[in-house]
Order: C-alpha cells, then structure tokens, then sequence
C-alpha cells in the first residue's frame, strides 16, 4: 500500500508535517491539483499563479532528491480536482492521504468533499495544522472565544508559546523504494500541466528562491537587520523589512522557521528548541518583527474563528449599513496611481509594476480609498488579491478591514491617516515617491508630496481627486450615524 501526499500551500520539504509524516510511515507519492476555475473565482493574482508553478518545479527537484515521485494534475475547481483526487487513491491502491490544512471556506468545502470520498473507499486522511505557531482555535478568551483585539490576543499568544508551540520538522530521509502503480514499473513525476505557464512579468529574485536560499536570505536577515527593524520598519524607501511574505505564502517557508532563526541569532539562547525560549528576551527589533508574525496568525485565528470573513462579510456586521460606493470613477485613477497624491500614487504604480507593497503604505492607500473615497473595501481587497505576489486571504482580508474600521482595528473609526503626512514622516527626503512617479522626479526633497496644482500641470501629473477634509468628515459622519441606529 501507499501513502499520498497532498501538496497544497505548502510547497516545502522541510518543516512539513504532512511529508515528513507520510514518509515516517510508508512509500510515498506526491500529487498537486492545479484550480485555475477556482483561482479566478477568488481573483488570485496572475503573479502568485506565476509563482507557484516556479515553486512547483522546484519542489519535484527536492521530492526527486527523496525519490517521491510527484504529479501535477489540471485539477480545474476545487470539485474536479477532488473527484480527481479520490481517483487517483483508488486507482493506485492509496491507503493512507497525508496534507496541511487550509481555512478559506471554499478550501475547508475541499477538504470536506476529500475526506467523505476517501472514507466511502476506506482510505485514511491525516490532516495536520501548520500555518500557524498556535493551533487555530486554541487561543481563547474567558468565554472560549477567540480574542477581538490583536494586543489580548498577542500577550496570550506570549504566554502559551512555550507551551503549544512545536518542534521543526527537519527534511525526511529519501526512501528506498519508489512506488509502482502496477507493480511492475514505478511511478514517474509528471510536471507537463506547467508547460503553459511562462513568466511574463519580471519576478524578484528572492521570490524566486528555492528553499535553502530562502532560508539563507531569512538567516541574513535575522544576523544583520533584524535588530534595526523596529526602527526602519516604516521607511518604505529601505529594504529594511524581510520582504518574506511571497515565501510565506506559497508555503516554502513558515513562521516557525522564521521564529527559529530569530532564536537561533540570539547569543544568549544556544539555539534552543521553539518551546524551550523565552521570546520576551529578544532584543527590541527581533521581538517587534515576530510580533508581526503574530498579526499573521492572529488574523488566520480570525478567519477560523469568524468564517463569514472569506465569504465577502465585514468583522463587525454593523459596518455593512454603511453607504460604500460599489462604482465610482475615483476607483480608476486609485488603481492606476492616477489620484493626484504623490504617496498614493507611487504605492499603487509599485504594486502594478511589481506585485508588491510595503506595509505603512498599505495601510495608507487602504485608508484612503475607505475613507477619503468611501468606497467599498472590498473592491480594495480584491484589487490587491489580484495584483499581490504575497496575496493572502487571511492577512489581506484582515489589512483590509482594519485600514476601513470593519475588521478587529482596536482604535476608534475615527483614525484616518492623512496621506500627506504620512508621506512626509515616512518618506522624508521623497525618495520613494521619486522612484515611481518618474513625472514628479525632478522636484528635490520633501517638495515632492504636495505639488502645486500649477506645478502638476505642467509636469502633466493630475490635480488631486478629492478634499481630504471634507472626505474625512463625511467619513466620521457616516461611523456616527451608524453607531446611532
Ligand atoms: C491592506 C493590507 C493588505 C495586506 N495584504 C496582505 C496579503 O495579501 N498577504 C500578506 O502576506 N500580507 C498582507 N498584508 C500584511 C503586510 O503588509 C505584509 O505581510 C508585509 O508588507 C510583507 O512584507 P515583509 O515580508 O517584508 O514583512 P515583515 O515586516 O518582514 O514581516 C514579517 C512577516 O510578518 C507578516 N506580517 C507583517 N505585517 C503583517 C500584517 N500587518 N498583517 C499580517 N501579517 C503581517 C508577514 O507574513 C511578513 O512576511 C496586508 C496589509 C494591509 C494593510
């Protein structure tokens, strides 16, 4: 009999409960249903799409290494490629299936469909939970809920870390014996479903990173930035952030490993084991970035706890009664960098060129568009997932209703970030704004972020699209109206 492993968003070999599991326990083969229906139903990005098949052929290499031979299906939807998938058990005499969950409600459905399929033919499903440190579900309130505020939420986070959080899985060993289908020839790795994806935009290196350079980058990071970050996080003209959140995404590196290597720099801690540390140790800039791998899993807490929130619903349902605008013209020229706002305009032109934002501005083009604009977040989200090399329905979705005051954003609705000093406290000298919006590159210095409307002109860059007062105004208005009702 054979064990399967069903690859998902977990394109590794090391650190993967579900591999290193399977080849504990049997000989293995390895499959991977590609879902392009069901990737343009939730709009993922043409990049990410891109991205997963680099990593795909990728991962054959390290399975061929191991001698699991892997196979890539056109699996279609989610329904095609579990029907598929019971098939192939069947067909090649599968005992025993072996993946990492996923918690979107559609991939939850999948893994439903998969699990009453193989029990009707007796074949066993073992599940394991590794996106997070912290099991989903298991960091809970007095009531047995799931924490609403991201501080709560972290210092429990803290306090049960050394208790729940596991070993690293290390590489498995190669197996002796490559499974045959019929006893008579062995199975061979098939990759010709990837022949029609070509890269057709310029891809970062580091995006492209098999696993031990990813892991070389994340060492790099941890030895020699790491202990700055909380100071230079918020400049997005630095690289000074780890830039890990596309290998994050795909699966080819966890945030346990992240939070190892982040121990393992500590000279104090002679590399101790995840459970055995105590992270409250850590120097200032190491504990502020795992405490952003803390967001990471809080908002993944969020999505298990409160599955609305992957079906277009706002956190706080109350928000819906708010009048967001679903059409308007202002979405365009936000889309397109077109707003008349140097900070706005050169985040957006960033993320069409190259399918990556950083963080503060994130927030800033969210906020804008939530509140100066008032149109709907969600359109915002699904821009983002469609452009996004990183895009992820967790933290997307959770960035998202925090920047619109929908989502679990502990300050009050009437935080609105006003873009131009955003840009000036975050980008002093204008050199972010300069680097993509080349109109403006000849203004020297902080000039830069609020042209005159004369000056625009004549540099052929647009007037500004809206009154930030009187749209931040409404915006209160709208909240206040809403809490009266
Ligand atoms: C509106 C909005 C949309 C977002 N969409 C996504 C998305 O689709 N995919 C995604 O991975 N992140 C998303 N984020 C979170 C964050 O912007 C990115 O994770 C971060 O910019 C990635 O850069 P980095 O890897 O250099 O992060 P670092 O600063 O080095 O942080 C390390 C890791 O921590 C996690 N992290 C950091 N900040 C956050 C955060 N605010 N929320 C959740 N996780 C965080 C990421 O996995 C990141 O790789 C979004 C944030 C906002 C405000």
């Amino acid at each position: 009999m054979t064990n399967l492993v069903w690859f998902r968003n977990d394109l590794r070999i090391f650190d993967n409960p579900a591999l290193s599991k399977a080849m504990a326990t049997g000989n293995c083969i390895a499959v991977y249903y590609i879902t392009d229906e069901q990737w343009d139903n939730h709009g993922l990005s043409k990049l990410k799409r891109q991205l997963i098949m680099e990593h795909l052929r990728q991962l054959e290499s390290s399975l061929s290494r191991l001698h699991v031979p892997f196979i890539i299906f056109d699996g279609q939807s989610f329904a095609t490629s579990a029907e598929m998938l019971i098939n192939t058990c069947i067909e090649w005499k599968v005992s025993d299936v072996f993946f990492n969950h996923e918690y979107g409600c559609n991939e939850l459905k999948l893994t439903h469909t998969v699990e009453a399929g193989l029990t009707k033919h007796n074949i066993n499903l073992h599940g394991f939970h590794e996106q997070c440190i912290i099991e989903p579900g298991s960091i809970t309130n007095g009531q047995g809920e799931c924490y609403k505020v991201f501080g709560a939420f972290k210092k429990k986070w803290h306090s049960l870390f050394a208790q729940q959080a596991r070993p690293i899985f290390s590489k498995p060993k190669a197996q002796a014996l490559v499974p045959s289908k019929s006893n008579i020839a062995p199975v061979k790795s098939d990759l010709t479903c990837l022949k029609n994806y070509q890269i057709a935009i310029p891809l970062k290196a580091l995006w492209l990173f098999s696993e031990i350079e990813a892991h070389e980058h994340l060492s790099d990071f941890v030895e020699t930035q790491v202990e700055q970050y909380h100071l230079e996080r918020d400049i997005p003209s630095l690289d000074s952030t780890s830039q890990l959140s596309t290998l994050l995404a795909l699966g080819v590196v966890t945030t346990r490993q992240c939070l190892q290597a982040v121990i393992n720099s500590d000279q104090s801690s002679k590399s101790e084991a995840l459970g055995a540390y105590s992270i409250e140790t850590l120097n200032e800039g190491a504990l502020c970035w795992v405490n952003e791998l803390v967001w990471r899993e809080f908002y993944r807490h969020i999505l298990v706890s409160y599955p609305r929130i992957s079906k277009g619903r706002a956190f706080k349902v109350e928000t819906e009664n708010l009048p967001w605008l679903v059409k308007s013209p202002s979405f365009d020229d936000w889309c397109n960098g077109l707003t008349g706002i140097p900070i706005i305009d050169a985040a957006m032109r960033q993320l069409n060129e190259t399918g990556w934002m950083h963080n503060r501005l994130r927030m800033v083009v969210a906020m804008f568009l939530t509140k100066h604009l008032h149109i709907d977040w969600r359109l915002g989200e699904r821009y983002f997932y469609s452009k996004l090399c990183d895009a992820d329905l967790a933290s997307n979705n959770g960035g998202w209703q925090w920047s619109a005051s929908t989502g679990v954003d502990a300050a009050p609705y009437f935080r609105i970030f006003n873009p131009y000093r955003q840009a000036e406290r975050f980008d002093p000298n204008g050199d972010y704004v300069r680097k993509y919006v080349k109109e403006l590159a000849s203004i020297e210095g902080k000039a830069i972020h609020k042209p005159s409307e004369t000056l625009a002109k004549h540099l052929n860059y647009p007037t500004v699209i809206v009154d930030l007062k009187v749209a931040a105004d409404s915006t209160k208005s709208y909240f206040k109206n809403l809490k009266r009702q």
